[in-house]
């Protein structure tokens, strides 16, 4: 019975091989079960049928049903640019329909003279109504639809998938597939469950995801459907913690020695903070218990997680084991080298570096270096999952900045190892512990709370463009005082060109402006050579350059103790975690230091929300907690999906905190009481687990 919806989707009625295999390419959509997990992501008002004058530009409307008359029909342009049109006419108003395809099919249907329900997306054309393949229904079939409510789903789509199915085609799919499926749905909660937190059976909530019954019942069905997705994980995490803390195969760690000592003792060049002691004792914990760490780092922007993972790796070498640790860019991984190397001058510590752009002699030295187990510490960016890369020894990897990789590249540096690494994942971006795990796996968690002292807070001001020369007069007085500035410009792939002429223009206008010979303006962003970045940045780091003009490349990481103004041009562009990335650049010295966001006059009211939340606060935690608020659900799903752990089609585990909280427990109680969950009544629940077991073989929840 369950395997109904395992069934080829081409089979269904209105499918078929040729719209199959387009439905798995384009949607990843090839059983029943995929297309029934195939929810709409928004619900429109059938019963509602709009008087053509209504349907306007200003009204904004994305998709609206009219009732009208056809007057007429007409055919335009030639070969692929043919178009087929039919004239609409209610009591209030005229509208053009078009075809650009499929016109043999609508030819032959439409009838001058009969009255339809019309449904599709309105455009206008110089204020005129016009609506490219809408879908056509003869007034009484409109009357006898499936759903109750009038609420019908629009799903998910391509384009491709769109102009094959027309308006209304995934929609005619899904009901033909929940006509076929309807009984033989079995539900994977034992019944206990479902009474126990008040979920409504399976069958019902595909039947009222797809076709509400009423707007509770749509609620209901949403709440099921998100239960079960965040069950499926919670049960995978906490299995998969059990057997961790069960195998017990973890490096350990037990000596605190010379290398260690001598760098706390001789090295340091300050006292560590409260925090950074804290944690490094919590990683001292992890590595001498035998199991193997998973830890998450979370501590904002210049709060030194850095130093805390160079400690950490010591503490691995002090053991005989190599260390490993993997930066986004380039520029960062080449700035962790250079940070290390300088504190660790003079001990007896092998360091090597290793990144898409080495040299064949930098690449010769670290690939036969930590083969040969004689460099103790390897540095690099994605290079270093390669699969030549091959460890004597690894004991302990650290992945800085870790929402910038993807599950799959953490994973692999994972399996390096046969018996696994301990891992230190590092991030500025804060978010609470259940989350973390849905995100990234089974984890620990330990926070730096606490900025190293000295510190002052970073003015943050927002200036439209009108305040140009006000700015530059700033940047003057800020550098006459021996202090650099970062002038930084947004860099989005599909505006890439445009981009890149903005920040070509924007260095030379700063160049024209600073024509004094003691000022030297420097470029860095993604196109140029990799030994052509390096030397801008060398260039600025030892403050031969006052000016440095980039893209957000230096987002992450990049530390330039003297450099105290950040300007960011079109902050517009950037989401708030990204400018509060990019204002952590400044403010890494004893110096007042200043953010200063540019922006046009028009602002759409997310944008100004953002920009003053910036100017309000300088921690990280409130901003991220407001950027939640202030996107909307789809996008952030969107956003954390690319790295997340497993595939979500409806929950949202930043949004659905609740419901997070609820399975979490459940599945700790389910465990507890059959932690193989082999019960007859338990098969179910298996198979949901097994279900949301993560993205590919690899089991993730041990790398992050
Ligand atoms: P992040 O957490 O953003 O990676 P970094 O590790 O780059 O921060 O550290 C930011 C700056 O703070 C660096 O210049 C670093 O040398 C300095 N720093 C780190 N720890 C301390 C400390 N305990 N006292 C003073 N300065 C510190
Ligand atoms: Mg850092």
């Amino acid at each position: 019975m369950e395997n109904y919806l395992d069934n080829d989707i081409q089979f269904v009625a209105g499918v078929g091989e040729a719209r199959a295999k387009v439905l798995d390419r384009e949607l990843g959509i090839r059983t029943v079960g995929d297309l029934l997990t195939h929810y709409p992501f928004r619900y429109i008002d059938r019963t509602r049928i709009y008087p053509v004058a209504e349907i306007t530009e200003a009204a904004g409307l994305s998709y609206v049903q009219f009732r009208a008359r056809i007057t007429g029909i007409a055919y335009a342009g030639e070969g692929r640019r043919r178009r087929f049109m039919a004239y609409a006419q209610d009591a209030t108003g005229q509208a053009e329909l078009v075809w650009f395809h499929s016109i043999k099919w609508i030819e032959k249907r439409i009838e001058v003279g009969r009255e339809y329900i019309v449904f599709g997306r309105p455009a206008f054309y110089r204020g005129a109504l016009q609506m490219a393949h809408p879908e056509l229904e003869s007034v009484e079939q409109a009357l006898s639809r499936k759903s109750e409510s009038g609420m019908q789903g629009i799903y998910p789509s391509t384009e491709k998938v769109s102009n094959l199915l027309g308006a209304k085609g995934m929609y005619q799919i899904v009901c033909n597939a929940w006509a076929q499926a309807r009984d033989r749905i079995a539900d994977p909660l034992p019944e206990a469950l479902r009474t126990q937190y008040g979920l409504m059976p399976l069958r019902e909530a595909y039947r009222n995801i797809h076709f509400p019954q009423s707007q509770e019942g749509l609620r209901q069905a949403q709440y099921r459907l998100k239960f079960d997705e965040l069950l499926g994980i919670q049960l995978n995490i906490q299995q998969r913690r059990t057997d961790r803390l069960a195998k017990s195969n973890g490096f350990l760690f037990p000596r605190v020695g010379g290398v260690f000592n001598t760098f706390y003792n001789e090295k340091l060049p300050f006292p560590l903070t409260g925090a950074q002691k804290r944690v490094i004792r919590e990683i001292r914990q992890d590595t001498v218990t035998g199991y193997q760490m998973n830890r998450l780092l979370q501590g904002d922007v210049g709060s030194g997680k850095t130093l805390v993972a160079l400690m950490s790796m010591l503490l691995a070498v002090d053991n005989g084991f190599q260390a490993c640790m993997m930066a986004p860019t380039e520029i960062l991984a080449r700035q962790h080298v250079a940070t290390i190397r300088r504190m660790l001058d003079g001990m007896p510590v092998r360091v090597a570096v290793l990144t898409g752009s080495s040299k064949a002699r930098e690449r010769r030295e670290a690939l036969e270096g930590i083969a040969s187990g004689e460099v103790d510490i390897l540095v690099g960016t994605h290079a270093l999952i390669e699969d030549r890369v091959q460890f004597a020894n690894l004991g302990f990897v650290v992945i800085d900045e870790q929402h910038r990789f993807g599950v799959e590249q953490r994973a692999r540096l994972w399996t390096k190892n046969a018996q696994p690494p301990h891992i230190l994942v590092m991030t500025a971006t804060p978010i609470p512990r259940t989350l973390a795990m849905t995100l990234y796996g089974d984890l620990d968690v330990s926070v730096i709370d606490e900025l190293p002292p000295g510190r002052r807070p970073i003015r943050t001001v927002h200036y439209t463009d009108a305040a140009r020369m006000r700015l530059f007069g700033f940047m003057r007085q800020e550098i006459a005082k021996g202090r650099q500035v970062y002038v930084v410009y947004p860099l989005i792939q599909e505006s890439e060109a445009m981009d890149y002429k903005d920040l070509t223009d924007g260095y030379e206008a700063i160049s024209r402006d600073f024509p004094l010979p003691e000022y030297v303006t420097t470029i860095c962003h993604g196109k140029m050579k990799p030994a052509d970045k390096e030397e801008s940045m060398r260039q600025f780091k030892s403050g031969e350059a006052q000016i440095m003009v980039a893209t957000s490349v230096i987002e992450v990481g990049v530390d330039v103790p003297n450099a105290t103004v950040m300007v960011i041009e079109s902050a517009e562009r950037f989401g708030l975690s990204q400018l509060h990335q990019l204002r952590g650049r400044v403010g890494r010295g004893g110096e007042q230091s200043y953010c200063i966001l540019m922006s046009g006059e028009k602002l759409s009211k997310e944008s100004r929300a953002r920009l003053a939340a910036m100017c309000e606060t300088n921690d990280g935690f409130r901003l991220a907690e407001l950027d939640l608020k202030l996107r909307g659900s789809g996008d952030i799903n969107g956003t954390l999906q690319s790295g997340m752990a497993f595939d979500l089609k409806i929950a949202n585990p930043t949004l659905d905190t609740q419901i997070l909280a609820v399975t979490r427990e459940a599945a700790t109680a389910l465990l507890a009481a059959d932690p193989a969950l082999a019960a007859p009544e338990h098969r179910g629940l298996d198979r949901l687990r097994r279900r949301y077991s993560g993205r590919d073989e690899i089991d993730f929840s041990r790398i992050s």
